[in-house]
């Protein structure tokens, strides 16, 4: 699902989205757990909680505007 769209869109849409919510942290587990620090972890939309398979709407919305695909 992912190879859907290029990374470029996956990472730029989730750096300025308010929404953004890693999956991880949202079930509680911290990023500890990821043996990294949250400001050095890579913000995509499919780590995102929103995504759903690629049908967050917010996401769906800013991919038109980046010339859609
Ligand atoms: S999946 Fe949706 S809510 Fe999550 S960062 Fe991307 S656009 Fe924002």
């Amino acid at each position: 699902m992912d190879n859907l769209y290029q990374e470029e869109q996956l990472r730029g849409i989730a750096e300025e989205c308010q929404e953004f919510e890693h999956v991880i942290s949202a079930m509680g587990y911290g990023f500890s757990m990821l043996n990294v620090a949250p400001e050095r972890f890579l913000r995509r939309c499919p780590d995102c909680v929103h995504w759903l398979g690629g049908s967050c709407n917010i996401f769906l919305h800013e991919k038109a505007e980046w010339g859609g695909q």
